[in-house]
């Protein structure tokens, strides 16, 4: 009998713990959705020369507009501003 309500605590002990870890999970689920999805891949293209040097990825939420970043261009030999591309 003791050890039955026992083992009835325990396993409501379980199930409260596992209802705190689904909470949990659903509150950090958006978030790390957010952090996964708003990071997009972008190829990094010279300007002068129109040459596809870089492959890259940005934050969608920091940089919504097309990138530019000066980079060195192996085919210009030289620093040139490079345009994100699709
Ligand atoms: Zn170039």
């Amino acid at each position: 009998m003791f050890q039955v309500i026992f083992l009835d605590k325990d396993f409501n002990n379980v199930l409260n713990y596992a209802v705190r870890l689904c909470k949990i999970l659903r509150l950090m689920l958006p978030i790390a959705g957010e952090v996964f999805e708003m990071r997009v891949a972008i190829t990094l293209a010279c300007t002068e020369c129109k040459n596809r040097n870089y492959q890259s990825n940005k934050n969608k939420k920091n940089d919504p507009d097309r990138i530019e970043i000066k980079k060195y261009c192996k085919f210009c030999k030289a620093q040139t501003v490079h345009k994100e591309t699709k």
